[in-house]
C-alpha cells in the first residue's frame, strides 16, 4: 500500500502547488465559504489549508487519510496502467505518504475537534482531541522529506510560491462566492473577498488579475441555444504582465484547450492584428452531454461533440466584443 501511495503521489503531487490544489478542492467539496492557505518557504517547509466547511467526523478521520479504493498497483510493472486512471479518493493518502500530515477537524454536531496525523510510510493514523472551530485544517509539513529524488526537483521558494499563487488564482476565478486568503511566511499576501452578484464579479477579477486587465477589459456575453459564453476580453496592447491573464473555464473547470485557444487567437488576429497577446477571463457553459472532460486530474483537456460549432461560436463572440471595444 505504501508503494502504491508513493507512486500515486508521484503522479498527482509534483510540487507544493499540487498539494494546495488538492486541499483547496477538498475545502470546496466540503462547502467552505472561507479558505486560508498558509505556507512557509514556498510551501516546501509547510502548507496549511484551513476551511470553515463541513468538517470530518471523528470516526472518519483515519479513513480520510487512507486510500478508499483497493490498491490498483501491486508492482512497478503496473505503473503504466495507472497513468490513465484518475486518483480520486487518494489525494490525502498520496500527500500523507510523502509528508508529515496532520488533519484537524470539527463538525457542527461534535462538541470536540479531533486530530489525526501520519508521517510518511507509517499509514497508521493516531487520534487525539484538539481545538478547532467548525471546519477542517490540513497541515502538510516537509513535503517529499522521504523522497529525496522528488525533493530535488523543487525550485526556489519564489518559484514554488508563484505556482501556488497561480493555482489559487485559477480556483478564485471559478468560485466568486468563496473568500480566499493566502499567507506566505506569516504575511498575508492575497485576499480575495467573496462576491455574490454578477455586477460585482469584476471586483474579484480585478483582485485576481490586476487592474491593468480590468481597466481595459470589455464584457462579453453570448448565448446560442443551450451554449452560453460570458466573461471579459481585453483589447489593449498587452504588456508582459497582462499576458498571464488567460483563463478559460468550461462548465466551471479551467481548461487549456487547443480548439478554444485557436478560436481566441483567431478572434484577436482578425480584429486587432497579430501582435496582440490575448488576455481574457471567459466562461463557457454547455450541456454536460455535449462535452467530455478528461478525468485525469493533471490534464485540462476537453472534447466537444460539436467542435466546429463551438469553435465558431467562441470566435464570433470574441470578435464582436473586441470590435465593439474598438469603436
Ligand atoms: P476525494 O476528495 O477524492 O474524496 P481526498 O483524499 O482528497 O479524496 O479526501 C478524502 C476524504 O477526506 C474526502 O472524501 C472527504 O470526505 C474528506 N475530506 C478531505 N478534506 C476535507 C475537508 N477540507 N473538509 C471536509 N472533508 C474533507
Ligand atoms: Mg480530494
Amino acid at each position: 500500500i505504501s508503494l502504491a501511495n508513493q507512486i500515486a503521489a508521484g503522479e498527482v503531487i509534483e510540487r507544493p502547488a499540487s498539494v494546495v490544489k488538492e486541499l483547496v478542492e477538498n475545502c470546496l467539496d466540503a462547502k467552505a465559504t472561507e479558505i486560508t492557505v498558509d505556507i512557509e518557504q514556498g510551501g516546501r517547509r509547510r502548507i496549511r489549508v484551513r476551511d470553515n466547511g463541513a468538517g470530518i467526523p471523528k470516526d472518519e478521520l483515519a479513513l480520510a487519510l487512507s486510500r478508499h479504493a483497493t490498491s490498483k498497483i501491486s508492482s512497478l510493472a503496473d505503473l503504466e496502467a495507472i497513468q490513465s486512471l484518475g486518483f480520486r479518493g487518494e489525494a490525502l493518502a498520496s500527500i500523507s505518504s510523502v509528508s508529515r500530515l496532520t488533519l484537524t477537524a470539527k463538525t457542527q454536531q461534535q462538541e470536540q475537534a479531533w486530530q489525526a496525523w501520519v508521517e510518511g510510510r507509517d499509514m497508521q493514523a493516531e487520534l487525539a482531541p484538539a481545538t478547532h472551530p467548525d471546519g477542517t485544517t490540513v497541515d502538510v509539513q516537509d513535503l517529499f522529506f522521504n523522497t529525496p529524488a522528488r525533493r530535488k526537483f523543487l525550485r526556489t521558494d519564489k518559484t514554488e510560491f508563484n505556482h501556488i499563487d497561480e493555482v489559487l488564482r485559477r480556483i478564485a476565478l471559478a468560485r466568486f462566492d468563496v473568500r480566499f486568503n493566502l499567507v506566505h511566511n506569516g504575511k498575508s499576501v492575497r485576499q480575495y473577498q467573496a462576491v455574490h452578484s454578477p455586477e460585482s464579479y469584476l471586483q474579484r477579477v480585478s483582485q485576481v488579475c490586476g487592474k491593468t486587465f480590468t481597466d481595459t477589459a470589455v464584457a462579453l456575453e453570448q448565448q446560442a441555444g443551450p451554449v452560453h459564453l460570458w466573461g471579459w476580453v481585453a483589447p489593449a496592447q498587452s504588456c508582459r504582465h497582462q499576458a498571464d491573464v488567460q483563463y478559460f473555464y468550461v462548465n466551471g473547470r479551467m481548461m487549456r484547450d487547443r480548439l478554444l485557444g485557436h478560436a481566441v487567437r483567431q478572434a484577436y488576429a482578425d480584429t486587432l492584428g497579430d501582435d496582440r497577446v490575448p488576455t481574457f477571463v471567459l466562461y463557457l457553459q454547455l450541456p454536460a452531454q455535449d462535452v467530455d472532460v478528461n478525468v485525469h486530474p493533471a490534464k485540462h483537456e476537453v472534447r466537444f461533440h460539436q467542435a466546429r460549432q463551438i469553435h465558431d461560436f467562441v470566435l464570433q463572440a470574441i470578435r464582436q466584443a473586441l470590435q465593439s471595444a474598438a469603436v
